[in-house]
């Protein structure tokens, strides 16, 4: 019987296993995929309060292993359910059921798709979600990136770099990126932005050979030759199979307060998962903690 189980191994994930761990609490880490979460596929983190610079893979790495080091049991498989039990809580993932005590939710979110046809089957052949990953299959070619976020304008300067074009399209007259990413695209003369456009139809068989460009103000469809597609148009939460004991708002976020209390006693909703304003490495970070205190209290 866990203490505490975190469903999750990105930064809030992993910052409550290091609180509920130096609280001297047994803790155990469900991770479906990878550990970091979001932030692996971030270029450069410049905004996080005394590291000047890192790559996003160097951040997580570094706190991944912090938690291991200090005892943090992970596994690997996706948590597919969660009970109420007489005697605590269970969760049950990857055919396995694991008694705890509390459980820390730390979901994040998963990109969001373009929903266009064919887009499944050209993904991992010219359609991509991220651009870290993916950026050096498109050396020397022409790439586009749709959104425009902070992800959308970093991926478009990350690729700027190797690419020979990148267009940057996004659907209003101004980007939602910080200033600071923002003044960085004038200096790129191979980045080539398309404002008030969609992407409404990808084109290729085997692989992306082009995409449809609809002019939001006049409707007018264009196709743009790329190899490449970078879908950067923000993310979207995965909580609907822990309905049964958290309560979700109407985009299917978490519902919890800064105290990151559910509805439900021992349950605990850290991070991007969590109903919130700002979503941030920092903000993350802090939900751990947090969560991951409440938690420790209530285990007692
Ligand atoms: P985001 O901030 O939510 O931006 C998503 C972008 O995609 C927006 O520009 C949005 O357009 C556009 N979009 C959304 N739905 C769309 C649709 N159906 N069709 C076309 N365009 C659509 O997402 P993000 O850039 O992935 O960032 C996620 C979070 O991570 C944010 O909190 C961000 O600040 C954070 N982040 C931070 C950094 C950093 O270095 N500080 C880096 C990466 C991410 P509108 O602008 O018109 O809404």
């Amino acid at each position: 019987m866990y203490d505490v189980v975190i469903i999750g191994a990105g930064t809030a994930g992993l910052s409550a296993a290091i609180y509920a761990k130096r609280a001297g609490k047994s803790v155990m880490v469900l991770e479906e995929a990878y550990y970091g979460g979001q932030i692996v596929n971030t270029p450069h983190v410049e905004n996080y309060p005394g590291i000047k610079e890192i790559s996003g893979f160097d951040f997580a790495t570094g706190i991944y292993e912090q938690a291991v080091e200090l005892g943090t049991e992970i596994v690997f498989a996706k948590a597919e359910e969660i009970r109420n039990t007489d005697t605590g809580k269970e969760i049950l993932a990857g055919g396995v059921t694991y008694p705890c005590k509390s459980i820390i939710l730390a979901t994040g979110s998963k990109n969001r798709p373009l929903g266009l046809e064919h887009e499944r089957e050209l993904t991992g052949k010219g359609i991509s979600y991220c651009a870290t990953c993916d950026g050096a299959f498109f050396k020397g070619k022409t790439v586009a990136v749709f959104g425009g976020g902070n992800t959308a304008v970093a991926d478009a300067l990350y690729l700027s770099d190797t690419c020979e074009t990148v267009y940057l399209i996004h659907r209003r007259n101004e980007f939602r990126a910080e200033k600071e990413l923002q003044q960085r695209l004038s200096g790129r003369k191979n980045i080539v932005s398309l404002m008030e456009k969609r992407v409404t139809a990808l084109f290729g068989n085997d692989s992306l050979t082009g995409i449809e460009i609809e002019d939001v103000v006049t409707g007018e469809k264009t196709e743009l030759k790329t190899d490449g597609l970078f879908v950067a148009i923000g993310r979207m939460p995965d909580n609907y199979r822990f309905e049964n004991v958290v309560e979700l708002d109407k985009n299917g976020y978490i519902m919890a307060g800064e105290d990151c209390k559910t509805k439900t006693g021992g349950i605990f909703a850290a991070g991007d998962c969590r109903t919130k304003q700002v979503r941030q490495l920092t903000t993350a970070a802090a939900d751990g903690a947090i969560a991951a205190l409440a938690a420790c209290e209530y285990v007692g």
